[in-house]
């Protein structure tokens, strides 16, 4: 049976990572839905017509790789009013590779987003996979929020079914809770059924939706940026 909640002892071990938000955004519950591995053509468009439809912002876990591709799609997602965050810039996973490299990758999907966006933008960053090294963690944490997941949709695996992922998924919801989907070709056929079904069920039970940069602004504004941070590397 696959985990859908993050169990205790996986947030234990990785303490200084936002596993769930906890601060007070507004009086009411709320949750905080991120899309990771985009934009694509495939996928990102239909998520943004479907968080529209509800008038409801998100969060997007962006590869570099595929802003560098799709540099308009990119920008419908900031245009859109949702926040973007960090995923390397090639996808990479944090346990095969060094400190220096996934540094490197973390740093090349930054300076594509902000020269794509014109802007800075929000230092968020969540590791492919979920998978960081304790150093590459310490090194990353002083310049971003690094955000896990409360709740796994397991939109991309391709042996279950959105019908059955449902009824695990929904009792789930808390306030707080960050929740993963993927808007990559992969996941497209579960998670195109499961996001609205989801928002449906928050929405009944008095949940608002709100973005990572909102829900994690007082951890963000704390951050040791240099003063110059636009422009650094890291
Ligand atoms: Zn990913």
């Amino acid at each position: 049976m696959p985990f859908f909640r993050t169990p205790a002892f996986l947030r234990r071990a990785f303490p200084s990572c936002y596993w769930q938000v906890p601060y007070k955004h507004t009086q009411r519950p709320t949750l905080y839905l991120t899309f990771d591995d985009g934009p694509v053509p495939e996928a990102t468009p239909q998520v943004l017509r479907i968080l529209d439809q509800y008038n409801i912002r998100a969060s997007f876990f962006c590869v570099g790789d595929n802003v560098r591709k799709h540099p308009s799609l990119f920008r419908e997602v900031l245009q859109a009013g949702h926040t973007v965050g960090n995923h390397t810039f090639h996808h990479v996973k944090g346990w095969h590779t060094s400190l220096t490299a996934y540094l490197k990758e973390v740093s090349l999907c930054r300076q594509i987003m902000e020269e794509t966006a014109g802007t800075a933008l929000p230092r968020l960053f969540r590791p492919p996979y979920g998978r960081i090294s304790p150093k590459q963690l310490r090194a990353l944490r002083q310049h971003y929020a690094v955000v896990m997941w409360d709740i796994l949709t397991h939109d991309y695996d391709p042996r279950l079914q959105a019908d059955g992922l449902l009824p695990q998924l929904k009792p789930l919801l808390r306030d707080g809770s960050i929740l993963v989907f993927h808007d990559s070709i992969k996941a497209y056929p579960r998670m195109i059924r499961l996001l609205p079904a989801i928002i449906e069920a928050g929405l009944e039970r008095g949940f608002s939706f709100a973005t990572l940069e909102e829900g994690l602004a007082p951890a963000l504004t704390a951050l040791a940026l240099p003063a110059a941070y636009r422009y650094e590397p890291m």
